[in-house]
């Protein structure tokens, strides 16, 4: 446990790769499909963050970008996200990978920890 773990954060919001799909003018974040998949955080540093946002109390985590549903990493982020013991998970999405979007996430299986309906 680190010296954050004495402070809290309620909320974070984690911006998993500035590639997107589409290419919007008003791009809060520059993103187009020519922006690269990932940059300098790699999948290991993503769960340190995680772990160390949930040690600090956060109970919200938002996965933007950027289009996060393109990420690789995403459905594993969210598994790990759970186990880490954060409740509230959110993927900020334009919803036009939705099919990409579903099957990338953890298939229901009735009452386990992998239920869709908590994100
Ligand atoms: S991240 Fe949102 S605003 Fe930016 S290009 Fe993609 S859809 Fe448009």
């Amino acid at each position: 446990m680190t010296a954050y773990a004495t402070q809290k954060i309620k909320q974070l919001w984690l911006e998993i790769t500035p590639k997107c799909n589409l290419g919007c003018v008003h791009c809060y974040a520059d993103s187009h499909p020519n922006r690269p998949l990932r940059e300098s955080l790699q999948f290991e540093d993503w769960c340190s963050i995680i772990d160390e946002a949930a040690q600090m109390g956060c109970n919200r985590l938002q996965f933007i970008g950027g289009e996060p549903t393109l990420h690789p990493d995403l459905a594993t982020l969210i598994k790990y996200s759970k186990k880490c013991g954060i409740p509230n998970l959110e993927v900020y999405t334009n919803g036009t990978a939705v099919t990409t979007a579903r099957t990338c996430m953890p298939k229901r299986t009735g009452d386990d920890e992998d239920n869709e309906d908590d994100y």
